[in-house]
């Protein structure tokens, strides 16, 4: 774990009110694993004072070394607010990488994952990080939730091989309703 000034690659909206950071870093993710957070300083002049804590959704690989790494995060109040407004070349404080990892044993062949929300980031990441598992895996069902459809993010990315996508909304606007 460590504290650094990483520098905003990209911040791009995922989905309505949804945003994906992209930070160069200086180093100290080479073993961060999914699972983890990091605790980001919003901002230069203290305003919000403390850090706001984001899951990785992933680690950005160049030449075989971690350079960055990428968060996903939901607008919900003065410090995404902020952060949403964050421009490629600013610097951000970024303390991590934070936390557990999720423990899968590898004698683990068929999985099922759960996340909803701002709960998919971590998830993507694990789901990522098992295909890249020596043997990978047999069989994983993702169940992803969101209040609308709006808030189905990333989903796109668990059409991966041995995956099986079941998708619901509160609202019923994709997937199976909540009701
Ligand atoms: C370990 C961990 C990992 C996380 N990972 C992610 C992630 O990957 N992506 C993600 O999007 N989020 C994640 N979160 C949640 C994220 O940290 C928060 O959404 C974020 O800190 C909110 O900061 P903010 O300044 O925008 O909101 P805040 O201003 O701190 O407000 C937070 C909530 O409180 C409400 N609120 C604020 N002020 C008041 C008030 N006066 N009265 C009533 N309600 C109020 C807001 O409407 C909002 O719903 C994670 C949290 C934890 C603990």
């Amino acid at each position: 774990m460590m504290i650094q000034e990483t520098t905003v690659l990209w911040n791009r909206m995922a989905a309505k009110g949804y945003y994906r950071l992209g930070l160069a870093i200086s180093g100290g993710f080479d073993h961060a694993q999914p699972g983890q957070f990091v605790m980001v300083r919003v901002g230069s002049d203290n305003q919000p004072l403390l850090r706001r804590p984001f899951s990785l959704l992933g680690l950005i690989r160049e030449e075989g070394r971690v350079s960055g790494i990428e968060i996903l995060f939901k607008v919900v109040g003065q410090g995404t607010e902020k952060l949403a407004g964050c421009r490629k070349g600013e610097r951000l404080s970024v303390i991590g990488p934070l936390g557990n990892a999720f423990l899968v044993p590898d004698t683990c062949r068929q999985l099922i994952l759960v996340a909803g929300g701002v709960g998919v980031p971590p998830i993507r990441f694990l789901a990522q990080s098992l295909l890249e598992r020596e043997g990978g895996l047999d069989r994983c069902v993702v169940f992803i939730g969101g209040r609308t459809r709006d808030d189905l993010v990333c989903i796109s990315e668990f059409d991966l091989p041995g995956f099986l996508l079941d998708i619901s909304t509160d609202d019923g606007s994709q997937g199976n309703p909540g009701w």
